[in-house]
């Protein structure tokens, strides 16, 4: 079963991942992760690739391309492609790609979320000053107000969290992604889950009966 997975910031991209192996081992495939990991073994593409970050410059589309091209036809079934694609151009590569290698994609799943929840739901969110653990000031509070469990640190919000970065995170994501899953939903592929009012996780495995459908499909 092969996936693509799309989801603003905060909408819960590596709990489903995590959620959906227990019935399948998947090789999540992170953009993020596959630079790094081309750039610490030194590879040719990695060695490239360091040269555009080390400058602070974004990697060029090809060469993300590439990157993932050489993952796919390693991993060849059972991902989780997270992170790729951003864009239509990179929909429609990937779909060049997985053809070439003869790859066929089961479904997109696309994690909905109300950007009031997401802003919510990083709200309450607090780290430690000094030990970085995280907590939920609402489903997972201290033992004494402000103050970490592990270490006794004070409680912080993270910079990233405030509501305004988080509201312009999101608007930047939708507004790239969304022809992205307008593509996948004409092509009869989407898989919308709401994230919202319930909590994923319990619908898990009617989730994975209807990727198990797609499967078949195909
Ligand atoms: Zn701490």
């Amino acid at each position: 079963m092969q996936l693509v997975i799309l989801g603003a910031p905060g909408a819960g991209k590596g709990t489903f991942s995590q959620s959906i192996k227990k019935y399948k081992q998947f090789t999540h495939i992170a953009t993020g992760d596959i630079f790094r990991k081309h750039i610490k073994d030194q590879t040719d593409l990695g060695k490239v690739a360091s040269t555009y970050i080390e400058k602070g410059k974004l990697v060029p589309n090809d060469l993300t391309d590439d990157l993932i091209f050489s993952e796919l036809n390693l991993v060849k079934k059972d991902f989780i492609l997270d992170g790729y694609p951003r864009n239509l151009d990179q929909a429609k590569k990937l779909d060049e790609m997985l053809r070439e290698l003869k790859i066929p994609l089961t479904a997109c799943v696309s994690l909905s979320i109300e950007q009031e929840v997401i802003v919510d739901r990083l709200r309450s969110r607090v780290v430690c000053s000094n030990c970085a653990y995280s907590y939920n000031l609402k489903t997972a509070p201290t033992k004494t107000k402000g103050i970490c469990d592990n270490c006794g640190g004070k409680l912080v919000h993270r910079k990233d969290d405030s509501p305004e970065i988080v509201t312009h995170r999101i608007q930047i994501y939708e507004r790239e992604t969304e022809p992205v899953i307008n593509y996948y939903e004409e092509q009869g592929k989407l898989l919308e889950i709401d994230c919202g009012e319930i909590d994923f996780v319990t619908q898990i495995d009617e989730i994975w009966s209807l990727l198990l459908e797609r499967e078949v499909k195909v």
